[in-house]
């Protein structure tokens, strides 16, 4: 028989993506989301529009015995959405509402294995000042200091999967991601994350202009392609390992170093102009000794060849937009 999941925020970036893998497997597939999603067509057998952090429009989609679901719908967005700090009530509010509601339909179904996205958000803001030298391995994520509400919400909800496995006998699955990035993803509008910001940034500009940049440039992050986030997240489902577990590539760069990658690829000369903004911890990379060690598996694409394809896209986005303006 055919399996069966349910992916809650199936009309965002990653779980559209996920979607699209579960339906190359063969599974039978539900999705559920506040929206659809916005750039191409779900590839849901079944798509209901709905709110989870209301417990009977959770209880409705979760009205049947899946053999996985995933969990990842959340008020989510990036630095100038979780950074500013304006939006942290609604954030923890959403975000707590929502895992709260999904596990305890899951676990009212009899459905064992949760599936629950957390966030490299979660690691102590102390540990991640050296911008040459982060440290986010798993365990470093206590004693807790994150740097953002969204980062102590997740590590509630975390517990909160954790504990179920404990006292409800279930058998979820955590991961923590580390900046996702790839095709059909936000790129404009505010809730966007670096590499998307970088590549609207670059396709808009005119060779030998100027992009401006958050900050002095010289914070260092990891991005991890879309389609490796999708694979380590399967993979860990189908371990024996609960987690947390680091879903992240170990190709650090600045992000100077992004802009100028995305510029050649671009094929463009831009001057940076640094100016203030929200820009989060001074480094961040992801400690992938435990993934190996659990898994047997690690990401290894070069961010190059994952920004090639996304700034294709974007590009592509951006003249779309244009062409739609000037007619
Ligand atoms: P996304 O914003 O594209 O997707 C989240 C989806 O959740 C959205 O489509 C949104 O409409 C939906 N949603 C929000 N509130 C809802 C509600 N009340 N009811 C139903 N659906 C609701 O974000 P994403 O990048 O695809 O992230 C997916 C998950 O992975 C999130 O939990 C996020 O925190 C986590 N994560 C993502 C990254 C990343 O780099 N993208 C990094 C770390 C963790």
């Amino acid at each position: 028989m055919k399996r069966s999941a349910l992916v809650c925020g199936a009309g965002g970036f990653i779980g559209s993506h996920l979607v699209k893998r579960l339906k190359r497997e063969n599974y039978w597939v539900r999705g559920v989301d506040l929206k659809l999603p916005p750039f191409a067509e779900t590839q849901a057998d079944d798509f209901i529009v709905a709110d989870l952090r209301d417990s009977a429009a959770c209880g409705r989609a979760i009205d049947r015995q899946y053999d996985e679901v995933y969990q990842l719908a959340a008020d989510m967005g990036g630095a100038g959405y979780v950074f500013t700090g304006e939006n942290d009530a609604e954030i923890m509010r959403n975000s707590a509402a929502i895992n709260l509601n999904v596990l305890s339909s899951c676990q009212e179904r009899g459905i064992g294995r949760v599936f629950y996205s957390s966030s490299a958000c979660v690691y102590p803001v102390h540990n991640q000042l050296d911008p040459n030298n982060p440290f986010c391995s798993e365990q470093s994520a206590y004693p807790a200091a994150p740097d953002s509400e969204y980062g102590w919400e997740k590590l509630f909800s975390e517990r909160l999967f954790l504990a179920f496995n404990k006292n409800h006998s279930m058998n979820n699955r955590v991961a923590r991601y580390h900046n996702i990035f790839g095709p059909e993803g936000a790129w404009q509008g505010g809730r966007e994350k670096a590499p998307a910001a970088v590549c609207r940034k670059v396709a808009m500009a005119s060779d030998g202009g100027e992009i401006e940049i958050w900050g002095d440039g010289n914070q260092t992050r990891s991005f991890l392609f879309i389609d490796e986030c999708i694979e380590g997240t399967l993979r860990l489902m189908q371990s024996g390992f609960a987690g947390p577990l680091n879903i992240g590539s170990d190709e650090m760069v600045t992000i100077n170093q992004l802009v100028d990658m995305v510029c050649e690829i671009a094929g463009k000369t831009l001057h940076k102009n640094h100016i203030s903004g929200p820009i989060g911890v001074r480094g961040r990379n992801s400690d992938n000794a435990l993934i190996e060690q659990k898994l047997s598996w690690r990401p290894s694409l070069k961010l190059y060849a994952g920004l090639e394809q996304t700034y294709d896209w974007i590009e592509r986005q951006v003249q779309r937009e244009t062409n739609q303006s000037a007619a």
